[in-house]
């Protein structure tokens, strides 16, 4: 018998309320980005060492009893798992939930998107790091521009909300901001950049292509000529800040985990696709929810592991921009 009190509100030990929780649902992926995968590969695991779908609703069901109310699928990427829509569909119906986005490459988004909308996706964020065919294709390894362009076109269509996510690196695709901007605007979606994080124990990351937020903004400022200013983050819905051009409608994002950190607001929790709990992108501690489920631990011994979990919520990353402090994990291992 259980008693310790029911939590309907997750909170961790600096009183931060987690009502987001991302899910990768693989760790398979269709791309290679080079600065997202380390050089010697990532190790996939075993089919049967990720979780069923049973398996990654019962616990978005439990976080949902607890004051989770959005989801995001990832990966990986999350369009490679097979009957994708069939999760989704059964996320949409766990009481509690307001709203499922993704976060993918789109390569394989233009026969998904209706599909994927119509059984309770929102939106989806789609990398998009240069729109240059040779540079994107070698950036990807195995990536096809036109096949992604398609796969986001799609996405709009099937009335989904849709932004940009580019990896802003100098020297690889800091001429392309203003295109990218454009890009979007002319869609009536919305573009970000993300600074690049050292992840993988810092063995993709290189200080000599920082471009921080403070250098994106500037060069968007002077491209445009005119000036940048600041709406904040959009409430609960992730890390990024935004910004309106001029007295225009544009709006940009930037997700500035390095300059500009945000782990003050965070609200997010991640569930790997081999049921590990990480309370924080930037560190390696993990909670094993497989193990619990595997070894037919109830929901009182799942929801306890989560509480002790957030209990010791790390309260901000310790990134260094000569690529130290980060996590061994890889992104492509948790997603974004
Ligand atoms: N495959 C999907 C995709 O391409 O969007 C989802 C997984 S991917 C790991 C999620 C996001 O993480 C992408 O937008 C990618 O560009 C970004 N990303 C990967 N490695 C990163 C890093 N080291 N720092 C910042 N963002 C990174």
């Amino acid at each position: 018998m259980r008693n310790l009190p029911i939590i309907t509100q997750l909170v961790d030990a600096q009183a931060r309320k987690i009502s987001y929780l991302r899910i990768s649902v693989t760790d398979r992926c269709n791309y290679e980005c080079t600065y997202c995968v380390p050089e010697d590969g990532a190790q996939m695991v075993r089919r049967q060492l990720l979780l069923s779908f049973e398996e990654i609703v019962r616990i978005a069901r439990l976080c949902a009893g607890m004051g989770v109310r959005r989801l995001r699928l990832t990966g990986g990427e999350p369009t490679v798992r097979k009957d994708l829509s069939v999760l989704v569909a059964q996320l949409a119906a766990i009481e509690g939930i307001n709203e499922i986005a993704m976060t993918s490459n789109a390569h394989l988004l233009e026969g998904m998107a209706e599909p994927l909308a119509a059984a309770g996706l929102s939106s989806v964020n789609v990398s998009l790091d240069t729109l240059d065919p040779g540079p994107f294709a070698q950036l990807t390894v195995r990536g096809d521009i036109a096949k992604v362009i398609r796969g986001i076109d799609a996405a709009i269509a099937a009335g989904l909300r849709v932004s940009t996510n580019a990896v802003a690196l100098r020297g690889v695709n800091d001429k392309q901001l203003l295109a990218l901007c454009e890009f979007a605007w002319q869609r009536g979606i919305l573009p970000r950049f993300i600074e690049h994080m050292p992840m993988s124990g810092g063995d993709a990351y290189q200080s000599s292509q920082h471009l921080s937020a403070a250098a994106i903004r500037q060069s968007l400022a002077e491209e445009l000529g005119e000036e940048l200013h600041a709406i904040g983050q959009s409430a609960g819905r992730g890390p990024a800040q935004y910004w309106r051009i001029g007295e225009s409608e544009r709006r940009v994002g930037i997700i500035s985990a390095m300059s500009e950190h945000f782990c003050a607001t965070c609200n997010r929790v991640r569930l790997s696709a081999t049921g590990q709990l990480h309370t924080c992108l930037a560190h390696d501690d993990t909670a094993d929810l497989r193990a619990i489920m595997r070894e037919g631990g109830d929901d009182d011994a799942l929801s306890d592991a989560i509480c002790a979990a957030l209990a010791i919520k790390r309260d901000g990353h310790q990134f260094q921009l000569d690529g130290a402090g980060g996590p061994r994990k890889h992104m492509i291992s948790i997603g974004g």
